[in-house]
């Protein structure tokens, strides 16, 4: 079967790494195709991922929040489920810094 993201390699069987935050999820079967290398699961597997997600409670932790004005500095809300997740916990000292585009904040 030929790969319905480049067109140009073809679909075998093999097995893929799911993490989701950062976290592993497992490995489980995919068809990976043989020139860009995109993974697909089937929709069994796609559920058994979302399960795994769930089972180690990071399922739903990717939230849309709102930058606000604080002062002179924007806040932004952290939700109570990524704070839990986390351990973040009011007055805990914490270190930011932009990586690749993105804000990174550490509380450890
Ligand atoms: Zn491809």
């Amino acid at each position: 079967m030929k790969c319905p993201i480049c067109e140009k390699g073809t679909l075998h069987k093999g097995k893929v790494h799911e993490e989701m935050f950062g976290v592993l999820l497992g490995e489980f079967p995919a068809e990976i195709c043989s020139s860009c290398q995109e993974s697909f699961t089937d929709s069994e597997t796609t559920a058994r991922i979302e399960l795994s997600a769930r089972e180690k409670g990071i399922w739903g932790l990717g939230l849309k929040t709102k930058i606000t004005r604080t002062g002179n500095s924007l806040a932004v809300r952290i939700p109570k489920k990524i704070a839990d997740f986390l351990e973040f916990t009011e007055g805990k000292e914490a270190y930011i810094h932009p990586d690749a585009g993105k804000l990174v904040i550490e509380a450890r």
